[in-house]
């Protein structure tokens, strides 16, 4: 038999390759940041086209190549950065491998242009699908330019697969805020379409993290600093209220590189335990330096895992350190941020009694306008969980407008209900003409039990009101009929550019539901009208759910994100588990059910009710 075994070629290897390190455009954009930061530039510019599938070009005023270098870089395994392979042990750079030109330059269109300090003169060169189409001496500035047009070009399967531009974007945007983070002493700027979402000059770290996650971080941020013989903690942690529903403000740094590691997020949220609220997450920004030769990130080139020598001494170095810092927060809260009168608000309410509801007769006139937290819309919005603390009494109050038989709710039951309360949606509660005939009771302040004539019928008060509230936010959103209310104070919001963007995505949705908005720009977000019921304490609830609701599960066509929309809102208004509801109440939610379409499941497909036949209860007492 004839030998068979034969070496691929350059080009075929190069886009096998190319399949490892390159997924997606957000994978472009870390090769060749990182490529700028290890030529050691100050300022790196990224500038992207229709989510990088037209561009990616990144432009930096590094070292830049000569003119053989720079023919070089392309090939596969040419890399400055190590020698030998005890160099692996020593890296102090992003790359190593020498692979990612290569494989970038094997499935697209790309130009390099590259001058050295000491040159007049840069090269050009342009290599399509790894065929060097040309290489010329230019006119060029000191540094590297590098576009990758055309990604995938010579791979329509791998083309086909890129998610819509929203979704890419958003990949392309982590990679940016990781890259941008783990290096304040660079400045970034960042254009998508023409337009700047960031721009950012060389800073500390406290700015830098301002200046990605918006203005309002400044106020959460604790800084942790530690200083050990094999480690050494910077960075901060967000203060406990200001904890997210999402893991998206999660920052580890080894070394300036992102990592994501469970163990050492474990650290982190053991140092908070007792400090959040269940299903919360705290946020941090947190740079760890350890010796090189203590870790190996060889393991996978685009892969973020990180193996450390000592895993168990990391662990409780970073769990004391932010532990500590959250002490001395909690005691004295003033380190080097200024005090928020925001702080104070909620403790100096929770030991009021309950004041008088003057909300009940006027929706409009607002009790606590003279009161500083409210003036200040800016942590007041930022900030809902003081929000709660800080006004109970009305919020709860108002839901019973019209009503004549109260919930025999003691007063002091409020404490443990307040949060809950404040999320009900009061337009449902304010029709007093329901008969209240005793056909419903409630059954561990979550199930609304009544009868039916084949026996009983048990609902899930919370799936049931999110089923009610999804179709009523649908039907407006579809047949575009706002109901609005409008606000005394126009309510400002602060959210990063990617929110504000998920946001603006969504408007027109949004205004079907009744939400007003007088400005919708990455630097501020002003509503003056709300849906009608929706109390103003829950907007800004309402709005995070909905950003996390988008991050997790990106819509691509607009009926899904109408869809979406709906669900997150009636999720946020529904009444929750643990809420008691008066036989008003009840019966109301019974009715509204069953006028809906679709009763029998919640928004997110889970049953509202079940029911017991009489047959089925004669059985057991057989
Ligand atoms: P690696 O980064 O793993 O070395 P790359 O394929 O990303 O491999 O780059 C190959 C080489 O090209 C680098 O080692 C570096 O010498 C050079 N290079 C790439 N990008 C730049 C840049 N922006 N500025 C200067 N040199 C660069
Ligand atoms: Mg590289």
């Amino acid at each position: 038999m004839s030998d068979i075994i034969q070496l691929l070629p350059d080009h075929v290897a190069n886009q096998i390759a190319a399949g490892e390190v390159v997924q997606r455009p957000a994978s472009v954009v870390k090769e060749l940041l990182e490529n700028a930061i290890d030529a050691n530039a100050t300022e790196i510019k990224l500038i992207i086209k229709d989510a990088g599938k037209t561009l990616v070009q990144v432009i930096d005023n590094g070292k830049g190549m000569s003119v053989t270098d720079a023919r070089l870089s392309f090939e596969r395994h040419a890399t400055s950065k190590i020698r030998a392979a005890e160099d692996l042990f020593q890296l102090n750079t992003k790359g190593f491998r020498g692979e990612a030109l290569a494989s970038i330059a094997a499935i697209a269109h790309v130009e390099l242009k590259t001058k050295q300090v000491a040159d007049d003169l840069g090269t050009v060169i342009v290599i399509e699908g790894s065929d060097v189409k040309s290489q010329e001496v230019s006119v060029t500035p000191t540094g590297t330019s590098v576009s990758v047009k055309h990604l995938f070009f010579n791979i329509p399967a791998r083309r086909n697969f890129l998610k819509s531009d929203t979704v890419e974007l958003r990949h392309i945007t982590d990679e940016f805020h990781r890259v941008a983070l783990a290096h304040p002493n660079i400045a970034f700027a960042f254009y998508h379409n023409g337009s700047e979402l960031f721009n950012v000059p060389q800073e500390n770290y406290r700015q830098r993290v301002v200046h990605i996650f918006g203005t309002k971080t400044n106020e959460k941020l604790v800084p942790v600093e530690e200083e050990t013989e094999v480690l050494k903690i910077s960075g901060f942690v967000g203060k406990p209220e200001f904890s997210k529903k999402t893991k998206s403000e999660q920052y580890f740094f080894v070394n300036q590189r992102f990592i994501k590691s469970p163990y050492l997020n474990h650290a982190i949220k053991s140092a908070f335990e007792g400090l959040l609220k269940d299903g919360y997450h705290p946020s941090y920004f947190l740079n760890l330096m350890v010796d090189p030769k203590s870790i190996d990130i060889n393991i996978h080139p685009t892969k973020t895992e990180i193996k450390f020598d000592d895993e168990h001494t990391l662990y409780a170095i970073l769990r004391a350190a932010v532990k500590h810092s959250l002490g001395q927060f909690n005691i004295a809260p003033i380190l080097d941020f200024e005090q928020q009168s925001s702080f104070n608000t909620p403790y100096n309410y929770k030991d009021k009694t309950a004041a008088a509801p003057a909300i009940e007769v006027d929706r409009s006139f607002n009790p606590f306008a003279d009161d500083s937290s409210s003036k200040n819309s800016s942590p007041k919005t930022s900030n809902y969980n003081n929000e709660y603390k800080s006004k109970p009494t009305p919020a709860w109050e108002s839901l019973y407008v019209g009503l004549e038989s109260k919930s025999n709710n003691s007063p002091s039951d409020f404490s443990e209900v307040t949060f809950e309360s404040a999320t009900k949606n009061e337009s449902i509660f304010n029709d007093s003409t329901i008969e209240t005939a005793k056909t419903t009771f409630q059954l561990q302040q979550k199930y609304i039990v009544s009868t039916i004539k084949s026996g009983m019928l048990v609902i899930d008060q919370n799936r049931a009101h999110q089923r009610i509230l999804y179709e009523s936010f649908l039907k407006h959103i579809t047949i575009q009929e706002a109901t609005s209310q409008q606000l005394l104070f126009p309510l400002q919001l602060h959210y990063t550019p990617s929110e504000t963007k998920i946001i603006q995505d969504l408007k027109t949705n949004l205004e079907h539901t009744g939400f007003v908005f007088s400005e919708l720009s990455t630097k501020e977000i002003t509503i003056t009208g709300v849906p009608v019921g929706v109390p103003e304490s829950e907007v800004s609830i309402i709005l995070e759910q909905l950003i996390s609701d988008v991050e997790n599960d990106v819509p691509d066509t607009n009926f899904s994100a109408a869809d979406l929309l709906a669900k997150s809102m009636a999720k946020s208004l529904a009444i929750k588990n643990g809420q008691s509801l008066n036989s008003t109440e009840q019966e109301h939610i019974v009715n509204s059910l069953f006028a809906c379409k679709e009763p029998n499941v919640s928004p997110t497909n889970r049953p509202t009710f079940i029911t017991m036949a009489v047959d089925d209860i004669e059985k057991k007492f057989m």
